[in-house]
Formats: structure tokens, sequence, C-alpha cells
């Protein structure tokens, strides 16, 4: 027998609300109507990292330290990805099963995620480049950039699920490719959405004892200007020392790291109110904040953020362009996040008798506040 009721989360990466419109998800709306659901906030910014930390160990970017998927390193004076487990200043619930004496898997979509939330798992496996005990048992996984690596890694899901029922707490992070290529109601994501809930439901099927948790690190909308904002400042006399897209990571193929939240360094202090007054007057971005304001709104580390936050309207993106570009028009099809516009994403838990709210959740965080309390080391 179990001393905990084993756990299967659903971390599905891009799942705008939007996307379930139309009953895209029978098997998972359903979980939530027999359980808990509901429409909560992302973490901002609407990045993959900062939220998949904050889901996996129910905690604010304040708390455990990822505020974004880079950060800039003034030693360097380059981006460095934030997507290593020593940049977390709290241990993930995966590491905190393990350390009271479980098992807990991490099956993510993509590598970067396993050097993230990986540390001291029982198993942490990235479809995008799988051990050959994997392939030899699953076949080959699709490509990164298909949405047949998310059927290839529940189907691993169901399998562990099935075969490992000492597996107390497994994590399944998809990845949003699919959402950036394709708009709700497309018919290749209603095939994409289709399979993955069909697998869900095996998924639940094989461990009908298990609590189930889902929920969405950030939305996605349609963009269609993009800022490289240290040119735009350099040519309005606003010169800083480096801006940076919070969303840039190493998919580039997604959507070019482009996103709606940017740091800005400055080169001197006093360089404050001119720069925050330039950044304000080009179009699409909607609000400038300090770093202490932003730091308080959003819960982040001030530490990790820049001088000065800029936040895109729903169309506009920020990221790096050519020297000598300093905005471009999106194409039509063109996808994104990272801004407030992509903070709501939908929140499913169901069969979690072990592990209830004690109030309704709010944050996407939420999802597995109930389970801080339940693995100890005396457990
Ligand atoms: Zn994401």
């Amino acid at each position: 027998m179990h001393a905990h009721q084993r756990v299967i989360v659903a971390m599905i990466d891009g799942l705008d609300p939007a996307y379930l419109d139309g009953g895209t998800m029978p098997v998972l709306t359903g979980l939530g109507a027999q359980g808990t659901s509901g429409i909560v906030d992302a973490i901002s910014p609407t990045v993959t990292n900062a939220n998949n930390a904050g889901i996996s160990c129910a905690a604010w970017p304040a708390e455990h330290g990822i505020t974004g998927n880079s950060y800039f390193n003034p030693a360097t004076g380059e981006a460095d990805y934030m997507e290593d487990w020593t940049h977390l200043t709290q241990p993930t619930l995966l590491e905190r099963v393990t350390t009271a004496g479980g098992k807990a898997a991490l099956l993510t979509a993509k590598k970067k995620t396993v050097r993230l939330l990986g540390n001291r798992t029982t198993l942490a496996v990235a479809a995008e480049e799988p051990g050959s005990e994997f392939t030899d048992r699953y076949g080959p996984a699709p490509d990164i950039y298909s949405a047949e690596i998310n059927h290839w890694l529940w189907g691993v899901a169901v399998d562990l699920l099935a075969t490992q029922p000492d597996l107390d707490f497994l994590y399944v992070h998809t990845t949003d490719y699919p959402m950036h290529a394709w708009p709700p109601g497309d018919p290749r994501t209603i095939a994409h959405l289709r399979r993955l809930d069909e697998l869900i439901g095996e998924a639940v099927a094989a461990a009908p004892d298990a609590a189930f948790f889902a929920t969405a690190d950030h939305g996605m909308n349609g963009k269609n200007l993009v800022h490289d904002l240290s040119q735009a400042l350099a040519n309005r006399h606003a010169p800083v020392r480096f801006a940076l897209s919070a969303e840039k990571d190493r998919y580039v193929k997604h959507h070019r790291t482009f996103g709606g939240t940017a740091w800005i360094w400055l080169h001197h202090p006093a360089d404050e109110s001119n720069v925050a007054q330039t950044l304000s007057s080009l179009p699409g971005v909607e609000t400038v904040l300090r770093r202490e304001e932003a730091a308080s709104r959003f819960h982040l580390n001030p530490d990790r953020i820049g001088d000065l936050v800029a936040l895109g309207d729903r169309d506009t993106v920020f990221g790096e362009l050519p020297t000598g570009r300093e905005s471009e028009q999106l194409p039509q099809e063109y996808r994104s996040h990272g801004s407030l516009y992509e903070q709501k994403v939908p929140l499913f838990a169901s069969n979690n008798a072990d592990y209830p709210y004690t109030r309704q959740p709010s944050h996407n965080k939420d999802l597995l506040a109930p389970l801080l309390g339940a693995w100890t080391i005396d457990s």
C-alpha cells in the first residue's frame, strides 16, 4: 500500500483556454467537471520556464527564482538561459517527493526542462533526446517541432503508470510548438488535442487511484509587430546597456524567441526617465514599470529582471532583429505569448481526495499547492 495517493500532473504547454472551445478535450474537461475546474492566471512574464518552475514548486518566481527563460549576466555582458536547476532557489515537488523517499518522474518534450526540473528525480526523460532504453521500448520519438512528439510522450506516461505502480509522482510537460503553429479550431490543432485527450484518458484509466492535475504555463495569441528595443531606443537618443525578451530560449522555430515582456538594463540610473518615456512612446508598448514595481506586482526576484520592464499590448512582442532594423511586421500566422494577454489558462483537478484545496486556486502555481505539506522526511 502507498502512504500517499499517486499523482499525475499534465502541464500542457501553451494551452490557451480558447483551444478548449468546441469541446476539443472532452476527457480533460470531464475530469474537471468531476472535481475542480476553472480559468486561472499564469505567472508573469507568461513564459514557460517561470511558469513550469511555478507549477512544479507551487511557488512564485520570488520564491523559486526563475523569472523568465533567460537573464542578463553582467559578468559576461550577454544573455544566459535560465534553465538550470542551480538557478532554482526552492525545491520542486519532484525533489520533495524523492527526498522523502518516494519516486518521482519527469517526462518532457524539451531537453531544457530536464536541466531545469530534473534534479533528484527518479527518472527524467526528454522526448527531444530520449535514451535507447526508451526508444527500444516506445520507438523513436518524433521531431521536437511536431505535434506527434506530445503523443509519444503521453504514450510513455500511460505505460509507466501501468507498469510502475510504485511511481508516486508523474509530471508530464508537453511542447507548445503546435500552439505556436496553429490557432484554435485549425484541423491540425483539433487532431493534436483530440489524441492528447485520449491519451490522458488512457493514463487515468491505467492509474484509477491517482489524483489528476492539469494546467498550462501560458496562453497564446496572434502577434503582428516586433520591436528590437536596443535598436529602437538607440535610434531615439535613449541607448541602453541591454534589452532582453523574457521569452528568449533555444527553440527559435516556435517564435523566433520574441515575447510580450522585455527587461531593459540601463547604462546609468540617471537614464531611467528618458528611457522609460521613450519606451512608452513606442507603438504597442502598453506599460513600462521600474524594477521594484514589476517585482512587487508580479512576485519576481528583483535581482533577476531588468532596471525597467516593458509590457507589450496584445499584438506586440520584443526580441532581437538584424542590425539596422528596429521593428518588423510579423506574418499573419505568427503566434506567441509573454504578455499579460496570455495570462488566462485552464486548471483541472480530479480524484484528489488526499490533496484537497483549502481554497479555489487563483493561479496555475496553486495547482499542486495541496501537495506541499504532504511529503515530508518523516512520512
Ligand atoms: Zn510554454
